[in-house]
């Protein structure tokens, strides 16, 4: 009686075991979109859950971790330095795009991944030179290098281009006009709005002179409605594709200390979100991540005064903070995010899931 119960409780925990799928062999995605909520916390992302009238796209994910966001040299990171870590698993300086703490270049995933046929896009709310999409594809020594950036972006591998900076492009110093340089590569170019059917031709959409406008002035559904439209074109691509999109305007929220305008951003965020993660569970083969360079504005979601029934979300800075950062996760290879870890462990893992060279 005693072993049979012995060999039942093994069989039960051997059946456990090979059905929880943490020890399964991890899964491989074949696609990953990547959003950066630039400047997002937890108290960000809470906003999320208090301030929203839809249930927030943040409850879809079934795994969590965190980052410590520091730099090479500052423990504050600013969000250059913050998206090299990202694009190409190395800490550098504040300010550094693609580059080591020796100013020498450093290999991007999105240059990694084009080796391998992959299609990229690139997304924002800011222009598209600006320091976190810029990481992915430029490799200068200052952030603030915007028309040298804007030139590595039309050599770049990029496929799928959407935000603001016109400027940079068409209205530079040395009198260049770089549209001429997409259009030379077979891109369609957009200037006025997204386009509502696609070509199959590369797509650079620009719909601003520099940073698109505020959620409160009126920028409309640009991010949910270019991303989807990138992951209608690259997941055409059959060998998968790479996809990064960023809410770039939370970060300049926290900056103005302006929680109006932070709501704005972080619901349009969200709501993002949930198009990245409607793709994702239809398709099977995408792994989404959501996480943010550092924290802006110190943010708290305070009682106000004494009522505990109201919240009044106070700011302690206009710069960034050293809090730790919540990665969130969704499909294929979710589970290798959990855990505490650096922030230049997101390309080692990304790198390692899809297991390319
Ligand atoms: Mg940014
Ligand atoms: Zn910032």
């Amino acid at each position: 009686m005693r072993y049979l119960l012995i060999l039942i409780l093994i069989g039960a925990s051997t059946l456990a075991w090979s059905q929880s799928p943490e020890n399964s062999s991890p899964e491989r995605p074949k696609n990953i979109i990547l959003l950066i909520g630039d400047g997002m916390g937890m108290s960000q992302v809470s906003v999320s859950f208090y301030f929203n009238e839809n249930e927030s796209n943040f409850n879809r994910f079934t795994n969590i971790g965190l980052i410590r966001t520091s730099s090479s040299a500052q423990l504050i990171t600013d969000s250059a330095a913050g998206a090299t870590a990202f694009a190409s698993g190395i800490k550098s300086y504040n300010g550094a795009i693609g580059v080591n703490p020796k100013t020498e270049s450093v290999p991007t995933i999105f240059e990694l991944m084009s080796k391998n046929n992959y299609a990229t896009g690139i997304i924002s709310t800011s222009s598209v030179v600006h320091a976190t999409p810029a990481a992915f594809y430029a490799h200068v020594f200052s952030r603030r290098m915007y028309e040298v950036i804007a030139a590595n972006l039309a050599e770049s591998e990029v496929d799928f281009i959407a935000g603001g900076g016109s400027k940079f492009f068409n209205a530079r110093t040395d009198g260049k006009n770089l549209y001429d340089l997409f259009a030379a590569r077979d891109f369609e170019i957009h200037t006025e709005s997204i386009p509502e059917t696609l070509s199959g031709k590369k797509q650079l959409i620009i719909l601003a002179e520099d940073g698109m406008p505020k959620m409160i002035e009126g920028r409309g559904d640009f991010l949910p409605k270019s991303t989807d439209l990138a992951i209608d074109y690259l997941s055409k691509n059959k060998e998968g594709f790479f996809l990064v999109i960023e809410g770039s305007q939370i970060d300049w929220a926290g900056h103005d200390n302006n929680a109006d305008y932070l709501i704005g951003e972080q619901l349009d965020f969200d709501k993002t979100i949930g198009v990245a993660l409607d793709f994702a569970k239809e398709n099977g083969e995408t792994l989404v991540i959501v996480t943010a360079d550092h924290e802006t504005g110190g943010l708290t979601l305070s009682a106000d005064g004494n009522d505990y029934n109201k919240i009044s979300p106070i700011f302690s800075t206009g710069g960034h903070s050293a809090t730790l950062i919540p990665v969130f996760t969704y499909g294929p290879g979710a589970s290798s995010f959990n855990g505490i870890y650096e922030n230049t462990e997101i390309f080692h893992k990304m790198m390692a899931l899809l297991n390319k060279k």
